[in-house]
């Protein structure tokens, strides 16, 4: 903009009676400005040096710009990209409000109370949200050692959201048909080192098995590890046919530990995380593995600001 007309521009705002609302347009608008630039420059940091995400090859060159981004051309497939290309932030648009929005994943709101926030729509909302969590909670340890502590905790399958539904309607917060656990109960699966490193899992329906802790807990147990977990006959096969360490509490007989031995902090993440999930009321059963993925991002505390937050989601994997 020529100097003169936004001194113009300026001379004639200044001349305006702004109300408080006025100023927090201004002001909401002058971050997006900033943000949106903010954004860009760690995108483009990040990216700095990648090779092509297609073919590998380090051999590209720039040309030019598109989307406010730096395009590259790759000498090998020829292919062009840019910093996003192969992140999951690839080809979402607005980035001006990326840095707010993950304020709002920080913060827990729910979908409409950051649509509102950020000034986007519901449905923009809605899709931001699962994709900013679920590239940020790609984060996860490749590893549990030593003591690692392995338990599931059950929620009631919700066909929130669905247009269908292959059952009657339940009113919130309804109750299984059966006792105990059965296919009405999604299995979310979490193990827990005594060093604070965490995975979750969502299993599927029903009680969990061996061949789904072997497919989960397998490649993920460093060499020497112990297990503990509860009484299960799906953990001890498992760890019998892996030679896996293993010891566990008798909870169905009310014991909690024994010396060393108990699954407390799985226990303790399973109750923060329930504690956190009452106020989305009710998940979908095929989201639930993202809320769980969030809560350990949070829970974790390490990825504690929207750039921390930014830079983990624009990782390419
Ligand atoms: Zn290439």
């Amino acid at each position: 903009m020529a100097d003169l007309a936004f001194d113009q521009l300026f001379a004639a705002l200044a001349m305006q009676q702004l109300s408080i609302d006025d100023v927090a347009q201004l002001r909401y608008w002058i971050a997006g400005i900033d943000q949106g630039a903010q954004c860009r420059a760690l995108i483009e940091e990040a990216a700095k040096g990648r090779p092509c995400p297609r073919c590998d090859c380090a051999r590209v060159h720039r040309c030019g710009q598109a989307s406010g981004l730096q395009r590259f051309r790759c000498l090998g497939c020829k292919r062009s990209y840019n910093a996003l290309t192969g992140t999951p932030l690839a080809r979402l648009r607005k980035r001006e409000h990326w840095l707010a929005y993950f304020q709002c994943v920080l913060d827990s709101l729910v979908v409409r109370a950051a649509a509102a926030k950020v000034g986007v729509h519901r449905t923009t909302s809605f899709r931001w949200r699962h994709r900013f969590i679920t590239a940020a909670a790609r984060q996860r340890p490749s590893e549990l050692g030593d003591i690692v502590e392995a338990d599931e905790t059950y929620l009631l399958v919700s066909q929130k959201g669905a247009r269908t539904l292959n059952r009657p309607a339940r009113r919130r917060g309804g109750v299984a048909h059966r006792r105990g656990i059965s296919a009405e109960h999604d299995c979310l699966l979490v193990s827990r080192d005594r060093c604070g490193r965490t995975l979750d899992f969502h299993t599927g329906q029903g009680p969990v098995t061996a061949a789904q802790l072997d497919a989960c807990l397998g490649k993920v147990l460093a060499p020497g590890a112990t297990l503990f977990s509860d009484g299960a006959a799906a953990y001890r096969r498992f760890a019998g046919q892996h030679g896996i360490a293993h010891a566990w509490v008798n909870a169905s007989a009310g014991e909690h530990a024994r010396g060393d031995v108990h699954i407390q902090n799985v226990n303790g993440w399973h109750a923060r995380f329930k504690g956190w999930l009452i106020h989305f009321r009710g998940v979908a059963s095929k989201y639930l593995v993202h809320y769980s993925g969030w809560w350990r991002v949070l829970d974790e505390n390490w990825l504690d600001t929207p750039t921390a937050l930014l830079l983990a989601a624009a990782r390419r994997n």
